[in-house]
């Protein structure tokens, strides 16, 4: 934060590092970020103390208490008496290219995953494809349950129109940043061309879209939630600097902070899908064992955006995804062909590609 009102730094008694900023206004908290360099429970910890904060007088801020954030967790990652997942189905309906079959291929992600009984979309590609391919695959869209919606970019939400035409009434879980207006510069383009959702927030709600809008991981069911907002921790990975937001007719850099992926916390291990990964898909991993407070990382499975990644983070990268110990590597959409050579190489048994027409039921 640069005009933070506050600092402060512990070292833990493990030697975890945790650094918070915090902005008052009138007495309140108006913002609070942390920094760790600690385990995925510290950073965990430092989320819920950062998001217990937010919006409190700074007496009532300074008595959140240790216990308060444990039992806060315990909440989130609600692991009391949790029933076994017998299996989740997973389909991917649209991607940048397609499987055998009579089905189009388009620059976008959706997949749709079924699991605790429920159907839910994670995005709807960039326009008519999710539709198109599901209907190939005989999948009902009308029978879907939740829509999550990873970011605003149009090549996750410009098929949800389509969508909510056979769907009707449905709620639409995402980010508020999702509504930002967003751009980008294509090649070296003078002109900036507009890649936000690419229709307003009345016509989708009229068409029955319910938008539920969390900064925080949202509950969807016993074994599934969204990450929320995914800090930025890793020190290799960070946000294409072509991506922008525009305010007041200025461009300024895009921080996607709406960018969240949908995590499944099986027995066997997490099972995260992501859209785009603009926030570096070792912070989503991270944050997703942190939310669940497991450490096991079953699959990823969905955009990893290593599209124009260096040799070096993609090493990183690699690295990282060894240490976390995947089992089933997923790659789609904004990968990019030389990342994927790359992690298919490294991961051999576990990688596969995940392209529109992939069917899968883990474990
Ligand atoms: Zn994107
Ligand atoms: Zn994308």
């Amino acid at each position: 934060m640069d005009d933070a009102d506050a600092y402060a730094s512990v070292l833990g008694p493990c030697g975890d590092n945790m650094e918070m900023w915090l902005e008052a206004r009138n007495g309140m908290v108006k913002n609070v970020t942390f920094w760790t360099d600690g385990c995925s429970a510290t950073i965990a910890c430092g989320s819920m103390a950062t998001e217990l904060a937010k919006g409190k007088t700074l007496g009532e801020a300074l008595a959140i208490s240790a216990d308060v954030i444990a039992i806060s967790l315990g909440g989130l990652t609600g692991k009391v008496e949790q029933e076994a997942i017998m299996e989740i189905r997973l389909t991917t309906l649209s991607e940048n290219t397609a499987g055998m079959g009579d089905f189009l291929a388009e620059w976008g992600l959706s997949i749709l995953v079924e699991v605790d009984g429920m159907r839910i979309l994670m995005d709807t590609g960039l326009s008519s494809s999710a539709v198109h391919n599901a209907r190939v695959m005989g999948i009902d869209l009308s029978t879907i349950d939740r829509i999550v919606l990873s970011h605003g970019h149009t090549d996750h939400t410009g098929g949800l129109r389509d969508v909510l035409k056979i769907k009707g009434k449905v709620e639409v879980i995402a980010h508020p940043d999702v509504w930002a207006s967003k751009y980008t510069r294509r090649n070296g383009q003078e002109e900036e061309q507009y890649i936000g959702i690419p229709f307003s927030r009345e016509e989708l709600e009229s068409r029955g879209a319910r938008f539920n809008l969390s900064k925080k991981p949202v509950r969807i069911s016993e074994h599934v939630m969204t990450t929320g907002e995914i800090p930025m921790l890793s020190e290799y990975e960070a946000v294409e600097n072509n991506l922008f937001v525009k305010r007041d007719g200025a461009l300024r850099q895009d921080p996607l902070a709406d960018d969240l992926a949908l995590v499944i916390d099986a027995e066997f291990g997490l099972v995260v899908i992501t859209g785009c990964a603009h926030r570096g898909i070792v912070n989503t991993l991270r944050l997703a064992q942190g939310i669940t407070g497991r450490e096991q990382v079953y699959a990823a499975i969905g955009g990893t955006h290593l599209l124009r990644a260096s040799e070096e983070r993609i090493e990183k990268t690699m690295a990282d995804l060894r240490e976390i110990g995947i089992r089933r590597l997923g790659p789609s959409h904004c990968t990019g062909f030389h990342a994927s050579a790359w992690l298919a190489l490294e991961f051999e048994d576990a990688f596969f590609v995940n392209n529109a027409g992939t069917r899968l039921t883990l474990p």
